[in-house]
């Protein structure tokens, strides 16, 4: 049973009680966008019938509405992280522009020809290719941490990938493709001992676990909106105040200047450093009340019971013939990704869509750690806390079935 009241949850999220090929819909695509309850969905119409104005620079009542919107939704974020200050929360547009915005400000600065930068086998090509790029720009160097056949991060062989040369460490919390929550604790602290910076890509974390960016000492923190019940569009970049001060800004523009004239120019310190142009101003208040929803339920009884979905899915899966799981790792975050013998992944998204059932089949944009594990792509259901244990049994029967009527 949910430590919360799972039936009233699921009537807070009009879409779950769409028909989709004539059966209710069930949502298990949560890893690659999560649904929006009724109170983010009000507060967008609110905005825009209330308040709606750019912000900071006209002095009128609904331009002040707006900004304290605004405002309000990044203090909103900053607790939600354990942010020191809301001067540390910038809003970007989602995770792959926050780690491109770190590669092009950090990176161009910090990094230099022969530095190195790693990264984990698990990352989302959101957190390889912007390194890529850079190292490619600099002359740097990208080096791998290895995973285990479970799925999880080896430490030793990342202890021995430190060096005096590296710069950056920047790992996932939680991986996207097998759901494995990566030890970053011990990540963040092993690489500040070689005198690296970290940045965490917390896009499949934040809706699962409580994150303390402090107690975590992290350097840089990204999510996106979405994938935490929010708008499309809108995710943050945390960073710690006194290396956001020391950073050039990436994009030029309107609202991240103190003053222009054509032979130079002075930036805002951030977060408005970071944020050039108008922002998108309604997703970010939008961010903010998905944010309060997520606490209203808390953190914790969502790790708890999403916990106990993750366990009824993996055992119900592991038993079924054929079916072979993909990230096995001891510490797991609400993905269980699988391979059924016999049949592509597609066709087993095709029978479970045939049925009403939304899952991910493919690489989900990590196609490195699915490779280590010999295969191109999964069928990924993901979970969050308005699934239950009966919308798991309607995706054990048809897993079942195939694998009953499996050719091979
Ligand atoms: N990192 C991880 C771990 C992700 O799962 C995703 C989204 N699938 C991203 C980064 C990129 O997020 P977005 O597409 O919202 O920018």
């Amino acid at each position: 049973a949910a430590p919360f009241d799972i039936h009233a949850v699921r009537r807070d999220f009009p879409i779950l009680a769409e028909r989709v090929n004539g059966k209710q819909l069930v949502w298990f695509d949560n890893a690659a966008t999560t649904q929006k309850p009724q109170s983010v969905i009000d507060r967008l119409s609110y905005f825009y019938a209330h308040e709606n104005s750019n912000i900071h620079r006209a002095a009128h009542e609904l331009a002040a509405r707006a900004t304290d919107a605004y405002e309000g939704a990044r203090n909103t974020v900053a607790r939600f992280l354990g942010a020191a200050s809301p001067e540390e929360i910038i809003f970007v547009r989602g995770a792959t522009e926050a780690i491109n915005l770190v590669a092009n400000t950090f990176g161009k600065k910090f990094i230099g020809a022969g530095d190195e930068i790693i990264v984990s086998q698990l990352e989302h090509h959101a957190n390889i290719v912007p390194w890529q790029q850079l190292a490619a720009e600099k002359g740097a160097v990208i080096r791998v941490i290895p995973v285990d056949d479970s799925g999880q991060i080896l430490l030793d062989e990342y202890r021995k990938l430190l060096n005096s040369k590296t710069r950056l460490v920047s790992v996932t919390q939680v991986s996207n493709a097998l759901g494995t929550i990566t030890p970053v604790q011990e990540i963040i602290a092993l690489a500040h001992s070689a005198g690296a910076r970290v940045l965490v890509d917390g896009a499949q974390a934040v809706s699962h676990l409580r994150v303390n960016v402090q107690a975590l000492d992290a350097d840089f923190y990204v999510f996106s909106g979405h994938k935490v019940f929010g708008p499309t569009g809108i995710g943050v970049v945390y960073g710690k105040k006194a290396l956001l001060e020391q950073l050039p800004p990436w994009q030029g523009g309107g609202n991240m200047i103190a003053d222009v004239t054509f032979e130079r120019t002075q930036y805002q310190p951030a977060p408005a450093r970071f944020e050039a142009g108008t922002g998108n101003i309604a997703d970010a208040v939008g961010l903010g009340a998905a944010i309060d929803y997520v606490e209203r339920i808390g953190l914790e009884k969502i790790a708890l019971y999403e916990h106990a979905l993750l366990e009824y899915a993996t055992h119900g899966l592991k038993s079924i013939p054929g079916v072979r799981l993909i990230g096995t790792a001891h510490a797991k975050a609400s993905v269980a990704s699988f391979v059924l013998a016999g049949y592509k992944t597609e066709e087993v998204g095709h029978a479970l869509n045939q049925e009403g059932i939304a899952v991910r089949s493919g690489h989900h944009c990590a196609q490195p750690i699915l490779r280590r594990f010999g295969v191109e792509a999964t069928v990924r259901p993901s979970f969050a806390f308005y699934n239950t244990c009966d919308e798991i049994d309607r995706l054990i029967a048809v897993v079942k079935r195939l694998s009953a009527t499996r050719r091979s």
